[in-house]
């Protein structure tokens, strides 16, 4: 990757190398370090070894996250001891917690960096007046096709489970005409898909305005949007109405469950029964018939029994969802369900998600099934399958592999050949 400006006196360039892991919130804050660092002078590599800076961008919402990122570090102590990397940054969710020191002191990091100061990354690196000019609220990736925007910070919920409160701070929403002001200022530098960001996005607000003002106000402006996450007890049926009615708008809702037993909801403190989140499905499916549905479950919190599952099963027949992430309960320091009792054993919890998982390939491939034969308009994005094939998404929100050399941004007619639970299959384009 070219050097946007190099550093003072021409010394030699200094390379780095950000790795990612986690949600597409993490995804955005490595897009906004990654300018900071050219900015800076720094080349961008792949390998650790020919980096002078790596920094792990990490996440923490799993337990094994941490012993991953312990993997990630001893690796890099090791290439710092031969002289090949020469600083270790860590950010993101788990520098922003309890961990953090300790993992600092035991591998010697040179900088750890929470979610809600990353712009101090500038300072790091050598950039003068970095608070001016890298705010928190740093624009998305500009001159690309697809931007993350994120509108909202931080979370108000407190679900039994999450760490993201903990990590991320309560919730802190952007203002409208700063939004906008960045969608125009993205859309003048090429990029035609914006995703609004945020942890609920739907919760956001200001100034008398909810998320459907401005979602349909970004609408307005940007050629293709879509928005996550979101969560049930904020979603207005005008915004499933307006999803169904822009035409601007990706028709793909991502609306995490978490489970179908009532009794779970109120442990997780989710603040919604099932038949609430059944009746925005129903508002959705019937406003927008060919959307596509997403949801999270969490299997094995503690405490859930078998007819909990059972509810959860019974919530996957009726919503028929298109797909689903699927957690394993992970207990995160912190959180009031690593102290509960009623811990479910991990043969039963493997059991459950295996039963969930085929539940949702179940729905989703039997409607994947019904778009065989249809021709859809595909929007090209970033990256290849491993056929080859160009990665896009149709309106309705559904993955598509298609045989076109289109480049990402770009769009294709195709008739949609076969389909499996998580892609359709395009042949040439129309
Ligand atoms: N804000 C979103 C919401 O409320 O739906 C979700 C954010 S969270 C980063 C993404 C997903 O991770 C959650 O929806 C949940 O399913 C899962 N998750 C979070 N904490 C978890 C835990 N301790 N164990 C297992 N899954 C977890
Ligand atoms: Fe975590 Fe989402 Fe619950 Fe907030 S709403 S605490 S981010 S799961």
């Amino acid at each position: 990757m070219p050097l946007s400006r190099k550093p003072g006196g021409g010394e030699a360039a200094r390379t780095a190398c950000i790795r990612t892991f986690g949600c597409q919130m993490n995804v955005h804050d490595s897009d906004r370090m990654r300018r900071m660092l050219l900015d800076a002078g720094y080349a961008e590599v792949q390998r650790y070894e020919d980096a002078d800076l790596v920094i792990l961008n990490t996440c923490y919402v799993r337990e094994n996250a941490v012993n991953r990122i312990r993997g990630h570090l001893g690796e890099l102590n090791r290439l710092r001891r031969e002289g090949r990397v020469k600083k270790i940054a860590l950010t993101g969710c788990i520098g922003a917690s309890d961990e953090a020191a300790e993992l600092q002191e035991q591998y010697g990091i040179d900088l750890v960096l929470g979610t809600h100061n990353t712009y101090e990354l500038a300072e790091f690196i050598g950039l003068p007046t970095m608070e001016e000019t890298y705010t928190p609220e740093l624009p998305g990736v500009e001159g690309q096709k697809s931007a993350f925007l994120t509108i909202m910070t931080g979370c108000n919920y407190r679900c039994s489970y999450c760490v993201v409160p903990r990590v991320r701070g309560r919730m802190v929403c952007r203002p409208l005409e700063n939004v906008l002001g960045e969608v125009r200022r993205l859309v003048r530098s090429g990029t035609n898909y914006v995703t609004l960001l945020g942890q609920t996005v739907d919760a956001w607000r200001h100034e008398g305005r909810r998320f459907c003002d401005l979602l349909e106000a970004v609408a307005e402006e940007a050629p293709r949007v879509w928005f996550t996450t979101s969560h049930p007890s904020n979603m207005e049926d005008r915004t499933l109405r307006a999803i169904g009615e822009r035409g601007t708008i990706v028709k793909k809702l991502h609306l995490p469950v978490q489970s179908g037993s009532d009794r779970m909801l109120r442990m997780m403190h989710r603040g919604y029964k099932a038949d609430r989140y059944r009746r925005k499905i129903e508002v959705f499916r019937e406003h927008v018939p060919d959307g596509t549905l997403s949801t999270d479950i969490i299997v094995g919190h503690p405490g859930e029994t078998e007819s909990d599952h059972e509810a959860t099963l019974k919530l996957i027949e009726d919503c028929q969802f298109d797909s689903a992430y699927i957690f394993k309960f992970s207990p995160r320091r912190g959180t009031e369900a690593a102290g509960m009792q009623d811990v479910v054993p991990p043969d039963v919890v493997q059991r459950r998600f295996l039963e969930v998982l085929r539940a949702v390939e179940q729905s989703a491939f039997r409607r994947n099934q019904r778009k065989v034969g249809g021709v859809e308009e595909v929007y090209i994005r970033h990256g290849r399958a491993d056929s080859g094939r160009a990665v896009g998404e149709t309106w309705s929100g559904h993955a598509v592999h298609v045989d076109t050399d289109a480049a990402p941004g770009e769009y294709v007619r195709a008739r949609i050949e076969s389909a499996g639970p998580h892609v359709l299959y395009a042949g040439r384009p129309l």
